[in-house]
């Protein structure tokens, strides 16, 4: 399952392919509502119990994001638009779906509230991300992020790139 890192540049992603002009700010929250799923993992404060990858990692918990992203934005809070906003949150769900898992239940309730089972691709994009301090453990992390940077900075840049081509050409036409 991909670090913050990962998530965030998959946020980022998102913000470069919208076609609307972005702020510094709209992309920011892009970048966090992508990496916003695994605040999941504060839940256990509360109750003892492990609530990671369940619910907050789901298709309707996208749709949930992108309705209260709806709402913020009538209420006259600057956010980016909601459909990007789901998007985004859905980029977290896909990208731990193709990450490995090696704590039980592996993989994410990804069909929530349609269906309560873990769900995870039989092919493993990304590694997982050990807690623990050791030597080996970070050695471990490093590739892992390595691998994140390696694979979804050029997607960014790419997202990024595209978009100012598409304004570059949307110009033209009008010119
Ligand atoms: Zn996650």
């Amino acid at each position: 399952m991909p670090t913050p890192i990962g998530h965030a540049l998959a946020g980022i992603a998102v913000a470069g392919a919208a076609r609307s002009r972005m702020s510094p700010r709209h992309v920011a929250i892009l970048a966090f509502c992508a990496a916003a799923p695994d605040l999941d993992l504060v839940l256990r404060l509360f109750d003892g119990l492990n609530h990671h990858r369940g619910p907050s990692h789901s298709v309707g918990a996208a749709v949930l994001a992108s309705l209260a992203a709806w709402m913020l934005r009538r209420a006259g809070l600057g956010l980016p638009p909601p459909l990007l906003v789901g998007v985004a949150w859905a980029s977290h769900v896909a990208l731990d779906y193709l990450g490995l898992d090696t704590s039980p239940p592996a993989g994410v309730m990804a069909l929530w509230p349609f269906s309560d089972a873990f769900l995870i691709s039989p092919v493993s994009v990304f590694y997982d991300i050990p807690r623990s301090f050791s030597p080996a453990a970070i050695r471990h992390n490093l590739l892992a992020v390595s691998i994140e940077v390696l694979v979804l900075a050029p997607v960014a840049w790419l997202a990024w790139g595209g978009g100012r081509l598409r304004r570059a050409s949307g110009a033209k036409g009008r010119g």
